[in-house]
């Protein structure tokens, strides 16, 4: 079995980011609960329809995004509050992403660094293999990541699923193919005491 005991609740930055950095996991063993942290591009929210599906909690914070291109910041220490409190009622175990190549995933990833000490962080795809926004080494040094495991998982089949869930995202599909060729296994890191 992968590496997680227990139950836990799932954290994404944007509705896909679930599937897309943590699919594998979600293949292996479903979250108990499922929050969405930012509004995001799409008009749909396939991550709702996924939970209902599967008989998992979902909670949509719809804090507006933080622009991937301008970095406009509108978030308030109030959704900060918010996300927390959810988090510390849903007492599960926490798995999000690293944050790495994102300013909305940073955003996610710091905050609960700050407040939920063994949360697993799981390595964000595909952000953070895109060289040119973010040196991947340097994150895990400067947020002091250690890995934990590795998940070996049917690529083909979580972007099937991913698919099937956010029909709107097949132009991400189309832009970002180069990424999706590389086809990696899912990294999990916690961060060291
Ligand atoms: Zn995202």
């Amino acid at each position: 079995m992968v590496g997680i005991e227990g139950d836990y609740v799932f954290i994404e930055s944007h509705p896909d980011d679930l599937l897309l950095s943590a699919g594998g996991l979600f293949l292996q063993k479903k979250p108990r609960m499922v929050i969405t942290v930012f509004s995001g591009k799409n008009i749909d929210n396939g991550t709702k329809e996924l939970c209902k599906d599967y008989g998992i909690g979902y909670v949509f914070l719809n804090v507006p995004d933080i622009d991937y291109n301008e970095k406009i910041d509108r978030t308030t220490p109030e959704h900060a509050n918010l996300l927390v409190d959810i988090i510390k009622k849903a007492n599960l175990n926490v798995i999000t992403t690293m944050g790495a190549g994102h300013p909305a995933h940073e955003w996610v990833a710091n905050i609960i660094k700050d407040n939920f000490k063994d949360t697993i962080f799981v390595r964000d795809f595909p952000h953070s293999y895109k060289k040119r926004k973010v040196n991947f080494q340097e994150y895990v040094n400067k947020n002091k990541f250690k890995l934990s495991f590795i998940l070996e998982c049917d690529f083909d089949k979580k972007v099937e699923l991913f698919k099937y869930y956010y029909k709107s995202q097949k132009s991400l599909l189309f832009f970002e193919k180069r990424f999706f060729k590389i086809k990696p296994r899912e990294e999990y890191y916690t961060v060291k005491k």
